[in-house]
């Protein structure tokens, strides 16, 4: 029989897979022997399971559940349901990966009617009885049964105000039980049946609604996001609880042993006394700093530092904890590797190197790729930072800076982010269901809640700005404004904020780029050392090329010629050569061309000092550049000598149902091979002239764009080194240059042994060959694939993330045939994948020289490509 229940003590920390992340550790805390409340594992197994049962749990399940039950209750001494002396457990859901704010906590389940009057003799503390029952109430009905929190919210307030209290340790036993009165009628109400008295059957429907949430759609966004496979399953924790809302000696909160935005190394939290649970993040109260526990509680504070330390040392990392004081004892509930910003990250990794604790190489591996992201991104421009005014101060809760307009809705802030604009949600406070909204939003701004709050966790995970908890602002989400420092600000308006000061803005502050420099340098001076995989850039003008050089960019991989004709001086020259009816009209055209082109290769070749340039002839198909405007058109007739109806006609006849696949790429150059010459003459003039004058070493590396043929490759190839070597004759020149091809065309994977044979490299152009092999286009594919992913079909955009069963395979094929043809071939991907972490370890494990992506993505590419050689070692 297969075992789906594990006790803590069963467990260990290496069995995550099988635990989850919180169960695993909640197994090694208490193999260490630290004050971990008892419990058991529902394994993550069980919920894949659960759902290939169509969704039940079988019977063998339930039973071993029960079992480990029983062991739980003779380790407390006390029953399930008990009238007298009743055990009450939590209900936590924990997947591999931690998935923060994704699946709801049950507290203080087993409660009942009678279990609860049992509880309040055996604790001489009936006020805290009730507090137990109508919190579970309220999340049990919320959790499992989707009757919305703020209805009970609303019950609750109606009687603090009754009672003329504001907060809900202000309410009397007696107050609690009226509480629990209305929210049992709210529960009738909304389900027709009573809350069930059985806790068994509460302990069962918890259960299911764990593995329920799985699917739940948040989840299922979050996993996309993240890349975390929905097979994985989610495990249940079911333990005893403790609690620290037992009196002003009882308290709970969650700690860091390193500050999660600098990475500082000093313990960072916040508790509450008299509370439970999610109150800390919640935001209801404000929490207190954790080293205010040294005066209140000195020997809890003490006993906490101490297992604080011993965790960080065994784990070898910065811990996040999660702890409750239960009457001056403390337990905890929950140690993970916490989530921290890039910036920490890169601190707390350097300072373990340096205290001993990991190696380089640890270093290295734990760093995640994409959250680089965030260094790599403008902080405001210091001198209109100094000449700006704050018009209010909170928690600095997510570093960065943010600047754009004002939304009160996540969907607000995600439509308005689709529309282009940059937008900051402000929100009273967030939840889970604000979770596109946040990943939309520039920065988020909320009214309550502390440094461990929803927002701040999840801004912080993101890499977004989030200033949180900031009381001076008076909100009215449903009007869409707030006030602050006597100001108002409506829907649309702009606001700035500094995540890293908790410094508020009115207005639209500059913002200015990153460098690298510091622990960042450091971190990417070992990835050099351990990465095989070279990493170019796709750049194509100067600019873009000097900051990927500064990133780090060992060369381009793709320079995409036909963004240099969009230049308004250019545009008009570009239009003349479309619409010329002949050959030598064409020429014409083209030659008043080369000037642009080979100032701007030019360029190039002096920003990358003698580094590899790959040069992209001419791919999108011509109509792209045709004027659309009247007055264009207008001017284009003039220019040509032609009628303003005969233009037009051109252009409407340059149409194409399927430009995708129309005439485009090397077809271009198949009909027209003069853009080809015009092209070659420009690259290798500049590389030539660069040569001379600069004394740099330069190989023009050509590329033809869409080849699905071998000999369509050579015809274009013919055209371009036939010029290529009459410039050289007329320069003098004995400069050497390499011709290869994309590889975008699964025709050409298929038959990259033949095409070898006239190509030098090969670059993988993964965006028009994931649209080919998928047979659905980019621009179009954001329309339905959302169905896809809700209804689980694909898991992840495969524009974004290669889709290494499919297209991987043609990459790989491709690869290997190319090699066996031409040994020393040399192989690269320029598609947007290049700098996506998974993709770079495929393309490492294939065997490919080198990946190459936008900018700003090169240090992640660089930091990708090292982690591969540590994961494949
Ligand atoms: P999340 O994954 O969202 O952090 P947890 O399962 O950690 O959810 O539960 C949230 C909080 O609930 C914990 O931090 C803790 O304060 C409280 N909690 C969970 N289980 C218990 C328990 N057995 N006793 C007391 N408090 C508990
Ligand atoms: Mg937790
Ligand atoms: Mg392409």
């Amino acid at each position: 029989m297969a075992k789906w229940v594990y006790l803590f003590k069963e467990g260990k920390a290496d069995m995550k897979n099988l635990l989850g992340g919180k169960g695993a550790n909640l197994a090694e805390m208490t193999n260490l022997g630290l004050p971990i409340p008892q419990g058991f594992t529902v394994t993550t197994e069980a919920c894949t399971d659960y759902y290939n049962s169509g969704k039940k749990i079988t019977d063998e399940i339930k039973g071993q559940i029960f079992d480990a039950l029983k062991i739980l209750e003779e380790q407390q001494g006390k029953r399930f349901g008990d009238t007298e002396n009743p055990l009450l457990v939590s209900v936590r859901s924990g997947a591999r990966a931690s998935m923060p704010g994704m699946m709801d906590t049950i507290l203080n389940l087993g409660l009942t009617d009678a279990a609860v009057e049992g509880f309040a003799k055996k604790t001489g503390n009936p006020r805290f009885a009730y507090d137990s029952y109508r919190r579970f109430i309220q999340m049990f009905s919320d959790v499992v049964m989707e009757i919305s929190k703020a209805k009970f919210e609303r019950v609750l307030d109606e009687i603090k105000e009754k009672k003329g209290v504001k907060f809900d340790t202000e309410l009397t036993a007696d107050d609690l039980k009226d509480v629990i009165v209305q929210f049992k009628a709210l529960y009738k109400a909304e389900k027709g049946t009573d809350f069930p008295q059985e806790p068994t059957e509460q302990l069962i429907e918890a259960v299911t609604a764990v593995f329920r949430s799985w699917d739940n759609p948040r989840a299922i966004y979050y996993r996309r996001m993240n890349d975390i496979p929905g097979d994985w399953g989610t495990a249940v924790n079911v333990q005893a609880m403790v609690f620290g809302n037992m009196g002003d000696t009882s308290g709970t909160g969650v700690a860091f042993t390193r500050n999660p935005s600098t990475g500082e190394a000093k313990i960072y939290g916040e508790y509450l006394i008299n509370a439970q649970g999610e109150d800390v993040v919640a935001g209801i109260r404000t929490p207190q700093p954790i080293t205010k526990l040294e005066q209140d509680m000195p020997a809890v504070y003490v006993e906490f530092m101490r297992i604080a330390t011993l965790l960080e040392n065994h784990y070898k990392d910065m811990q996040d904890m999660e702890f409750t004081i239960e009457d001056k004892k403390l337990y905890f509930l929950q140690t993970r590797n916490g989530k921290r910003t890039a910036p920490a990250a890169l601190q707390i990794a350097c300072d373990l190197v340096d205290e001993g604790k990991i190696t380089k190489e640890q270093a290295i591996s734990r760093i995640e790729a994409k959250s680089l992201d965030q260094l790599l991104h403008p902080g405001f421009d210091v001198a209109a930072l100094k000449a700006a005014k704050p018009v209010g101060k909170a928690l600095p809760a997510s570093p960065g800076a943010a600047a754009g307009k004002v939304y009160f809705t996540a969907e607000d802030a995600k439509k308005n982010h689709e529309k282009g604009e940059r937008v900051v949600l402000v929100r009273l406070e967030t939840s889970p269901e604000d979770i596109e909204g946040m990943h939309a939003a520039e920065g988020i701004l909320t009214v309550r809640g502390g440094m461990t709050s929803h927002a701040a966790v999840v801004a912080r995970g993101m890499g977004t700005a989030c200033v949180s908890g900031c009381g001076e602002i008076n909100i009215d989400e449903e009007a869409k404004y707030f006030t602050i420092a006597g100001q108002t600000v409506k829907e649309g308006d702009y606001i700035s904020l500094d995540g890293s000061t908790g410094n508020i803005y009115i207005g639209d502050i500059p913002t200015v780029e990153a460098a690298i420099s510091g622990n960042f340098d450091r971190i990417m001076t070992w990835a050099d050392e351990i990465r095989t995989l070279k990493v170019r850039t796709n750049a194509d003008t100067p600019a873009d090329a000097a900051n990927a050089v500064k990133f780090g960019a060992e060369g381009i991989g793709l320079c995409r010629t036909e963004h240099m004709f969009f230049d308004a001086e250019r545009i008009p020259k570009i239009r003349k050569m479309i619409l010329s009816k002949t050959v030598e009209a064409r020429e014409e055209a083209l030659n008043e061309l080369i000037p642009f082109q080979k100032s701007d290769f030019k360029g190039l070749y002096e920003v990358m000092e003698g580094r590899p340039v790959t040069i992209r002839f001419l791919d999108p198909p011509l109509h792209e550049f045709v004027p659309t405007e009247e007055d264009d058109i207008v001017a284009l007739a003039k220019d040509m000598g032609l009628s303003v109806e005969e233009v037009k006609a051109t252009c409407d006849s340059l149409h194409e149902f399927n430009p995708m696949m129309g005439h485009r790429g090397c077809r271009l150059a198949v009909t027209y091979p003069e853009i080809a010459k015009m092209q070659t003459r420009a690259v290798m003039e500049a590389a030539i002239e660069v040569k001379k004058e600069k004394g740099f070493d330069i190989i023009p590396e050509i590329m033809i764009p869409l080849v699905g043929e071998k000999r369509e490759l050579k015809f274009v190839k013919d055209v371009v080194v036939e010029t290529a070597e009459a410039v050289k004759k007329e320069k003098g020149s004995d400069i050497e240059y390499h011709i290869g091809t994309m590889i975008e065309i699964p025709r050409a994977a298929l038959l990259a042994n033949e095409i070898a044979e006239e190509a030098e490299f090969f670059s993988f152009g993964t965006n028009d060959l994931t649209q080919m092999t998928f047979g659905f286009s980019r621009d179009d594919a954001g329309k339905f694939l959302d169905a896809y992913y809700t209804n689980k079909i694909y898991e992840s955009d495969p524009f974004a993330r290669l889709d290494q069963d499919g297209v991987g395979q043609l990459v790989q094929m491709a690869a290997e045939k190319g090699r066996a043809t031409r040994p020393n071939i040399k192989l690269g991907i320029c598609g947007e994948h290049g700098g996506d972490p998974s993709t770079v370890e495929f393309c490492h494990k294939v065997g490919l020289n080198y990946v190459s992506c936008s900018p700003f993505r090169v240090p992640i590419a660089r930091l990708a490509a090292a982690q591969a050689v540590l994961n494949n070692k």
